[in-house]
């Protein structure tokens, strides 16, 4: 398929919209608004007793506190490794010695270019926290179980979350 145009309609903080025309060499045509997105890494931090660390913050669009692997934007020019490292530590504050790509994916195709990446953290120390001003976050360990348990009774209803739990447990299953 060939870009045939794209206009801006839209540009904040986290995002920008355009409108996008492509056509392939049949004639097919594809319009569609589109949410442009730097692309996000989320990080699966797992300790010594294979505890995962989560986050809980409100979510506006989903009107609701969610718990979540801990995740962020790339910055211009942030390759998805070192917006992992940065983001671990603003959100949680825990640094991690070891780094492990697990599985990159688009959370949403039809709408969205945000593509994410997941890593996994280990080797972990406790530091200090530096959100962002408009980000309350609370944090937590699970275990393995609880987080299944959370998954089956709706409790955790983020998909980066889920997928990364999942993907995490065929690979490094006991
Ligand atoms: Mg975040």
């Amino acid at each position: 398929m060939k870009l045939i145009a794209s206009n801006e309609l839209y540009r904040c903080r986290l995002f920008w919209v355009t409108e996008d025309d492509a056509r392939d060499a049949t004639g097919y045509e594809i319009k569609r608004s589109i949410v442009r997105h730097a692309g996000s890494a989320v990080m699966m931090a797992v300790d010594d007793k294979r505890r995962i660390l989560l986050v809980r913050q409100y979510r506006l669009p989903a009107r609701a506190y969610l718990w979540e692997l801990p995740a962020g934007k790339l910055d211009p020019g942030e390759k998805a490794l070192q917006a992992a490292r940065r983001e671990l530590i603003e959100e949680t504050g825990y640094r991690a010695r070891r780094w492990q790509k697990l599985i990159s994916f688009y959370p949403s195709p039809g709408y969205v270019s945000e593509r994410m990446t997941i890593f996994l953290a280990l080797d972990l120390t406790a530091g200090e926290a530096h959100p962002m001003d408009d980000e309350r976050i609370e944090t937590r360990w699970f275990s393995p179980q609880q987080i299944e348990q959370m998954i089956r009774t709706n409790k955790i209803q983020d998909g980066k979350t889920i997928i990364g739990y999942f993907v995490w447990k065929s690979r490094h299953a006991r």
